[in-house]
């Protein structure tokens, strides 16, 4: 086999070589089919038993608990961004958002197209290198919901404590880390996440939310864009990206294999400190961006002395087989993104180029 290459992209990103190579074995016979999952039809037997299992053991890694449900969507996180105020900020409501950095603004920004919204904590002035505290929000009576962004990719945030919302909903896009790590789903009345990064293949994104929040959608939306007609045609009204969803369910499969999220957890912790540990150890040669409390597990972003420096780092690293290690173009500097699929050998990897460069440069 060629060498799988150190993939740090920001997303869509690496999958698990298991995943990719179970997915091989039977891409061009199903199950005995005599066709592939992609060729089949969306209301077939076969189809639909993958359809439920992926969405019954997500709810699994996430302890079952009871009045959740769980839809597959299409156009990504940022339709959700849409799709979110269109069905629950209604009349004489405002919906709350933590604004934490770039997709945290483009989530507020069509709320705002939708309906009333107020800032409920932001960390602009820090130049969202940090998660705002959230500890002690005040939230008004008539608050739809708190919306927050539960790890901001481009900056390299991420929250560690979720703030506590009383009767008002908190709704999390956990597009670049759910499942990094096991949750309290119980806190929240909706996560939603593209699965281009932490779940599977771009094509489809993952809405859980309690039952009571898909139901109520005002009367005058557009049938597609409606939380309720989903829910009643179990992600099935139109039809849904097959591959991407079979995938997904193999990647959560492979998640339980590592251990469930518990598993997964101390994974990302090892990989995270590996390479945090070699930015901070580098006399300064490296420099982290995030503040240190609100650093990301799966996102790590860090520059060198000057652009110049950092343009000769990525193209050198390009040369050693290292993919996606440029900062987000609005940010600028070096990004590493560690999602759950990326091994630690690429981590291992990465600090020795690192120290190898630094050497060289230092
Ligand atoms: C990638 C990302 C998005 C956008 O996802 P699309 O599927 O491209 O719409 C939204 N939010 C966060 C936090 C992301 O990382």
């Amino acid at each position: 086999m060629s060498k799988r290459a150190y993939n740090f992209n920001a997303g869509p990103a690496a999958l698990p070589l298991e995943v990719l190579e179970r997915a091989q074995a039977q891409f061009v016979d199903f199950q005995g089919t005599g066709m592939s999952i992609m060729e089949m039809s969306h209301r077939g037997k076969v189809y639909e038993g993958v359809h439920n299992e992926a969405a019954s053991r997500l709810l699994n890694l996430l302890g079952n608990p009871e009045g959740y449900k769980v839809l597959f969507l299409q156009g990504g996180a940022s339709t959700q961004f849409a799709m979110l105020p269109m069905n629950l900020l209604t009349e004489g409501k405002t919906a709350g958002y933590v604004k934490t950095g770039s997709w945290a603004n483009k989530a507020v920004k069509e709320a705002k197209l939708i309906g009333e919204t107020f800032v409920a904590a932001s960390s602009e002035e820090d130049k969202y290198m940090s998660i705002p505290d959230v500890s002690n929000l005040v939230l008004p009576e008539n608050a739809a919901y708190l919306h927050i962004t539960s790890n901001e990719t481009i900056e390299g945030t991420q929250f560690g404590q979720y703030p506590d919302t009383g009767s008002v909903p908190l709704i999390a896009d956990m597009s670049s880390d759910i499942l990094c790590r096991p949750f309290d789903l119980t806190q929240f009345g909706m996560v939603y996440a593209g699965a281009q990064k932490n779940l599977g293949p771009s094509g489809v994104t993952v809405v859980i939310a309690r039952e009571e929040l898909l139901t109520n959608s005002p009367k005058h939306l557009p049938t597609i864009f409606r939380y309720d007609t989903h829910l009643d045609n179990n992600s099935l009204y139109n039809t849904p990206p097959s591959f991407s969803i079979y995938m997904v369910n193999e990647v959560l499969k492979w998640i339980e294999e590592q251990g469930s999220l518990e598993g997964i957890e101390k994974k990302n912790r090892e990989k995270a400190n590996l390479l945090y540990d070699a930015i901070d150890n580098s006399g300064g040669f490296f420099r982290g961006c995030a503040d240190v409390a609100s650093r990301s597990l799966m996102n790590v972003t860090f520059r060198l002395a000057s652009e110049d420096l950092e343009k000769q780092f990525i193209k050198e690293s390009e040369q050693e087989g290292f993919v996606g290690l440029k900062g987000h173009r609005s940010v600028g500097g070096l990004r590493a993104s560690i999602y759950n699929a990326v091994p630690y050998e690429s981590i291992k990897a990465l600090v020795e180029f690192m120290e190898q460069f630094q050497k060289k440069n230092g």
